[in-house]
C-alpha cells in the first residue's frame, strides 16, 4: 500500500541520543517503537541557551531523563505540544516541573465530533485527557523566544487540536503527526476528521516551509512536493472507495479488504477507521448514503 508516496524510512537515530539535524534544531527519540510510532516519538529542542521543546513525548522515565540531560545548563522557556496522543504529551508535567517552562498548545484533547448514540470511542486509550496547556494558541499566533520565533499553524484532522509549528528563522515546520515521512497519517473518527485533514493539507501546500520535522521518522526535505503526494494519495484512496461502492452496497470491512492489500494485521482496525473517516466525508458531501449516522458497522452505497 502507499506505493504512490516517496516514503523515507531511513532514520539512523538511537533512542534517547541527541543529534542536530539542522543548526539550532536538536532531536531526541523516545524508545517507543510500534506500528503507529515507527521507531519512536521524536522530541525537538529549538535554540541554544534559552530553548523550546516541541513534543516532550510519552511518560517514559528514560526519555524524560535523556531530554532533561540534553538541556542541562540551558533554560527551557517554552514547551510546544502538537497534539494530545499519549506518545506526544504525557511527558509534559515532568518536563514542566523540572524546568518551569510555559506550555503552549491548541487546547485539551477533544473529539472532532460528538459520539453517536450507542457509539463508544475506540481511541479512548490513545488520548492524554489530563493535558492542559498554560497558554492556548490560536492559528497564526507567533511566539518569540531567544533567537527563534515559532508560528502556530492549526492543522486539525489527525486530532481536532493538532497544531503544527513553523520555525520562522529556519523555513522549517514541526509537523507532528499531520505529515510524516515514513507513513501516512492516521485519520480516525471520532477524534479525527477527514474534511479537516484535507483542508489542513491544502493549507500546508500553500505555505513555503522547505523542511518538515515530524513526530515520527526522518526529516522531510522538499516538503511542499511531499504534501502534494499526501494530497494525491488521499484523493486516490477516496477514488478507490467510490470505485468499490460503484459495484454495489458494501460495508467498512469489505472496503478495507478491497483496498488495503497486504496490510500489517495490527493496522486493520486503524484502516477501518480511516475508511470510516472517508465515508463520513463522502456522506457529508452527498456522494454516499447510509442508514442514520455513518458508523463503523454501517452499510453504504452511492447516492442517486
Ligand atoms: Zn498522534
Amino acid at each position: 500500500m502507499n506505493d504512490d508516496i516517496p516514503f523515507d524510512k531511513n532514520l539512523e537515530l538511537a533512542p534517547d541520543i541527541v543529534d542536530e539535524p539542522a543548526p539550532g534544531v536538536r532531536r531526541i527519540m523516545a524508545n517507543n517503537p510500534g506500528p503507529f510510532t515507527f521507531k519512536g516519538t521524536v522530541s525537538y529542542i529549538v535554540g541554544r541557551g534559552k530553548v523550546a521543546i516541541v513534543d516532550p513525548g510519552p511518560d517514559d522515565a528514560a526519555h524524560i531523563a535523556a531530554l532533561l540531560d540534553a538541556v542541562r545548563n540551558e533554560t527551557v522557556t517554552h514547551i510546544f505540544v502538537t497534539h494530545t496522543h499519549r506518545d506526544h504529551s504525557p511527558a509534559v508535567p515532568a518536563i514542566k516541573a523540572a524546568t518551569g517552562a510555559t506550555v503552549y498548545a491548541e487546547g485539551p484533547h477533544r473529539a472532532a465530533r460528538p459520539l453517536h448514540i450507542g457509539e463508544h470511542n475506540p481511541l479512548d486509550a490513545s488520548a492524554d485527557r489530563d493535558f492542559r496547556p498554560d497558554i492556548a494558541l490560536m492559528d497564526g499566533e507567533v511566539i518569540a523566544g531567544d533567537g527563534w520565533s515559532i508560528e502556530a499553524v492549526a492543522t486539525p484532522g489527525h486530532t481536532a487540536n493538532h497544531m503544527s509549528y513553523a520555525l520562522k528563522e529556519k523555513n522549517t515546520l514541526f509537523a507532528g503527526d499531520h505529515v510524516m515521512g515514513w507513513a501516512t497519517s492516521i485519520v480516525a473518527p471520532p477524534d479525527g476528521a477527514m474534511s479537516d485533514y484535507m483542508d489542513s493539507l491544502a493549507k500546508l501546500a500553500r505555505r513555503d516551509e522547505a523542511i518538515y520535522f515530524p513526530g515520527h521518522g526522518p526529516a522531510i526535505a522538499d516538503a511542499p512536493r511531499f504534501v502534494n503526494y499526501y494530497i494525491l494519495h488521499r484523493k486516490a484512496r477516496e477514488a478507490s472507495i467510490l470505485h468499490r461502492l460503484s459495484k454495489g452496497t458494501t460495508d467498512v470491512p469489505s472496503i478495507v479488504r478491497a483496498i488495503y492489500i497486504g496490510i500489517d494485521p495490527r493496522l486493520t482496525g486503524a484502516a477501518g477507521l480511516s475508511v470510516l473517516a472517508h465515508l463520513e466525508d463522502l456522506v457529508a458531501r452527498g456522494l454516499v448514503v447510509t442508514e442514520g449516522q455513518p458508523a463503523i458497522d454501517g452499510v453504504y452505497r452511492l447516492a442517486g
